[in-house]
């Protein structure tokens, strides 16, 4: 049995028919960009968000770079940003020309551990970009706290955690401004690239909606020297026949994740994820570490089954960020993960019996 790391079979055989209206319709339109199709996903998506407003971008990077210029954070002032994170989180503060400042994980949720934030805290401090990584949902109230107490903004990395809970509140709905991302990949995904910021603040709102739009609200008038970075009508039109799946294929990711505890509860040689209180977990990637992981991802491949590493090296290690001068050594739990995390197959419509085969061959693994 081949068991890939992803597979959109079963999702998209449920949405072809809808997906391919929707596709013809935008076509019947004559209205490409910026039309009624964005206007009603972005609405639908605060709705989903419980948030004041959305505005479509092209893409989750875009998002985070976008809230953070508009937030008016550039040179000269420092991001906290975490050390195990997905490089875009890094590059959306070296493009608006601030100064990255990592701050370690916890190491049993992966997320940016608030306890360590204060420590990186100066005078030139101007925001955190909590990232709610794989899926689970940062410790919002204390990172909240923290942004009250010192004054900072908070600027959400929601890229792989749409719909995830903490204490009860969406994350993407805390922040001053946040990124989300819809790459094919990830939980709602487009037909190509997307994304958006989701916000509360009408006068933030205003401002992005016109900076994605070549800084203009009126054509041919610019007030602020803006980007190109506006979603699709086709995208749109595609994420709002998608979006009311979602909650659905949520459950079934968490369905699919708790399977995988169960039947993995026994290979003590593997860490599975980690949930802190008041946090919920949307498993756009079920995470698994062990120190054979070369060995294990290896093996499985021989029996046909497709994992990934989710990331293999941490941001201050890559060679777009030598000239920082980090070394080996400087984010001891951000490499640690690298080294030894798996992500494992799990998508919406794999079923339990591919789980368990997947997990006995785990099993034979650290049994041979
Ligand atoms: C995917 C992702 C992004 C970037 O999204 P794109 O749409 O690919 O630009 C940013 N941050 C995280 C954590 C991501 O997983």
């Amino acid at each position: 049995m081949q068991i890939p790391f992803l597979s959109f079979n079963s999702q998209n055989a449920l949405i072809r028919d809808q997906v391919l209206e929707a596709m013809q319709g935008v076509f019947d339109s004559k209205w490409y960009i910026l039309g009624d199709y964005v206007k009603q996903f972005e609405r639908e998506y605060a709705i989903f968000n419980d948030t004041a407003s959305c505005i479509g971008v092209a893409n989750g990077l875009d998002a985070l770079q976008i809230s953070l210029k508009v937030l008016g954070i550039g040179e000269g002032d420092e991001v906290i940003v975490p050390s195990n994170t997905y490089i875009a989180t890094w590059l959306a503060v070296s493009y608006v020309g601030a100064t990255l400042v990592p701050v370690e994980p916890n190491i049993a949720t992966y997320n940016i551990d608030p306890a360590k934030i204060e420590a990186a805290i100066t005078s030139r401090t101007k925001a955190i970009i909590p990232v709610h990584l794989y899926g689970q949902a940062c410790e919002m109230d204390a990172i909240m706290a923290i942004s009250k107490k010192h004054n900072l903004y908070v600027v959400e990395d929601n890229a792989q955690a749409q719909g995830a809970l903490y204490n009860g509140r969406k994350t993407g709905s805390f922040g001053h401004a946040n990124g989300t991302s819809f790459y094919p990949g990830k939980n709602l995904g487009a037909l190509g690239d997307a994304g958006a910021i989701t916000t509360n603040d009408e006068e933030i709102s205003k401002k992005i909606t016109s900076f994605r739009n070549y800084g203009s609200h009126k054509k041919y008038y610019n007030e602020v020297k803006g980007v190109n970075s506006r979603l699709d009508e086709l995208q749109a039109a595609i994420l709002s026949v998608k979006l009311p799946y979602l909650l659905e294929w949520t459950e079934q990711r968490k369905n699919l994740a708790d399977h995988y505890n169960r039947c993995l509860a026994d290979v003590h040689q593997l860490n599975t994820p980690v949930l802190t209180n008041g946090a919920t977990h949307v498993y756009h990637i079920y995470m698994v570490r062990t120190t054979k992981r070369d060995e294990l991802q290896q093996f499985l491949q021989r029996k046909g089954i497709g994992t990934v590493i989710h990331y293999p090296v941490p941001p201050h290690l890559q060679e777009a960020y030598k000239y920082l001068g980090y070394k080996k050594g400087d984010f001891p739990i951000a490499e640690d993960i690298a080294n030894t995390c798996l992500s494992l197959p799990l998508w919406p419509g794999m079923t339990k019996e591919e789980v368990e085969t997947v997990c006995s061959s785990i099993e034979e693994f650290f049994h041979d």
